[in-house]
């Protein structure tokens, strides 16, 4: 059975599926597809106790589970359901392409099996992108949670896509987070509409070069209804609109810190203006929020709340409902979160600032900061962050591993900026690193831990990096109370 064939309408009974991955999506999915019929077998590298019990589980329900080994192919095989981390060189799916074996990820099979519900399935309004996607589609289903509409944030968020296609609540529309990976293995895959908010090189070792991960992330466009909505200041994301294949009368839309053009949304006078869903775009702009409605309103993040605002408008939502939903949207925690003021000096949380991108945005909402940066570098430089930032850092201090990178950046490009290098990797360092970032502010300066590295050489992840920097600024709070 081609890709393209396979439908929603398949007969599962007897079908050969192998699932490779025992994980979040690998389990409902095996689970989902031996339901409706299908000869499942899971495969998977490891075999700890974890796998074992997981196993042991799939197994009483008639599942075969192969721990142990997840390169080969069993020979039955007529479809691969995978998890989407699994990297595409892998010798499992090498074989698959031998075979003429179809590969699906977990966001294809919801995609497929959306019907099944004997529901109309609910449009996906789809968000991908470098930065910013989790607050986006946050933001979005705020916005059609005020406009009435039934409907959750779902994909790379937390919640499963097959929970939320096959489970029992019923919804309007779905705001889809897609990572990369996910968009790789979703070759039918069609959006109402959806967005790339911009385009930074990351996970490059998965996808083996810059084209291939924008390639992988301008499929979330191909086959779009109404909009396709890019960053007009990323030209790398129009570009990816230019070269989908969409639907008959379908539109580019793109969104702009500045006045919009025709068919854009942006920011006049600190409101936010809509010129793409108007009667008359020529003449007209539709006045949506205020700047102040964006919560926090760093450029970054009235960028991602102009995306989420295209596809709500692109969907039918009314202005008020952008506004209201906006007012309503709460950032999920360790994203630019204000943790206390002590003395007049700002603190400020951005774990999840885990790559160059997310740390250009971050330091660029800020005057003047004490910047806590440093983890694991992920094979980044960090010449371009620093010289963009120089000019604001009143100071910075460097943690983890491979701080001496930008240790290195900072001599190169911002030799006057005081350093202060953490030779400690220990649970202690981060309280340390909130003291000696103290010393170094001054009145009216912000502390802003944005790592532009990832922090699994000190933490477990950069949920706990950044608890730990609050509990260390909290303390401090404490203390001068
Ligand atoms: P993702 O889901 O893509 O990882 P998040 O919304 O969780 O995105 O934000 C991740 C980090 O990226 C945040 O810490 C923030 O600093 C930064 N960020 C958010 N939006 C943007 C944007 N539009 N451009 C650049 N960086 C951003």
């Amino acid at each position: 059975m081609g890709s393209q064939e396979v439908s929603s309408t398949v007969d599962w009974q007897g079908k050969h599926v192998t699932v490779a991955g025992l994980g979040v999506s690998g389990i409902p999915a095996a689970r989902a597809l031996h339901e409706r019929g299908a000869l499942v077998t899971v495969v998977n590298d490891g075999d700890d106790e974890r796998a074992r019990a997981q196993a042991a589980e799939l197994e009483a329900l008639g599942i075969t589970v192969r721990l142990g080994d997840g390169a080969t192919l069993p020979p039955s095989t007529e479809l691969v359901v995978t998890a989407p981390g699994w990297q595409p060189d892998k010798p499992l799916f090498l074989a698959a392409a031998e075979a003429g074996v179809p590969v699906w990820g977990d966001v294809e099979l919801a995609w497929r099996l959306r019907g099944d519900s004997g529901r109309e399935p609910a449009p996906w309004l789809a968000v991908t992108g470098t930065n910013g996607k989790t607050t986006t589609v946050r933001m979005l289903a705020s916005i059609l949670e005020a406009a009435g509409l039934r409907t959750a944030a779902v994909g790379n968020i937390g919640v499963s896509l097959l929970d939320a296609v096959l489970g029992e609540t019923e919804y309007d529309v779905l705001a889809v987070e897609l990572s990369s990976y996910q968009l790789h293995w979703a070759p039918s895959l069609r959006a109402h509409s959806a967005a790339v908010l911009n385009l930074a090189p990351d996970h490059l070792d998965w996808h083996g070069s810059m084209a291939a991960y924008a390639a992988d992330k301008g499929r979330v466009y191909e086959g779009n209804k109404v909009a396709c909505v890019y960053n007009a200041a990323d030209p790398a994301t129009e570009d990816l609109v230019r070269e989908a294949d969409v639907e008959e009368g379908c539109r580019a839309i793109g969104f702009t810190l500045g006045a919009p053009g025709p068919s854009q949304l942006g920011v006049v006078d600190g409101i936010l203006v809509d010129r793409a869903f108007v009667a008359n775009r020529q003449k007209q702009a539709q006045e949506l929020a205020e700047v102040t409605d964006v919560n926090p309103p760093a450029p970054h993040n009235i960028a991602n709340a102009l995306a989420a605002a295209a596809l709500a408008r692109a969907f039918g939502v009314a202005p008020a409902a952008v506004r209201d939903g906006l007012r309503a949207f709460r950032p999920d925690a360790h994203r630019i979160e204000h943790v206390a003021d002590i003395d007049k000096v700002r603190y400020v949380d951005d774990s999840k600032a885990t790559n160059t991108h997310a740390t250009e945005a971050s330091l660029a909402a800020y005057e003047s900061i004490v910047w806590i940066a440093g983890g694991l570098a992920k094979g980044a430089t960090f010449d371009e962050l620093v010289t963009g930032a120089a000019k604001r850092l009143r100071g910075v201090v460097l943690i983890g591993a491979d701080r001496a990178l930008i240790r290195e950046a900072l001599t190169r490009h911002a030799p006057e900026v005081p350093v202060v290098d953490l030779d400690r990797t220990d649970t202690g360092a981060m309280s340390e690193a909130v003291a000696r970032a103290a010393e170094l502010a001054r009145p009216g300066d912000t502390v802003l831990l944005a790592p532009a590295c990832a922090s699994m050489d000190m933490f477990t992840n950069y949920n706990k990096r950044g608890e730990a920097f609050a509990d260390a600024v909290r303390a401090r709070a404490d203390e001068s109370a």
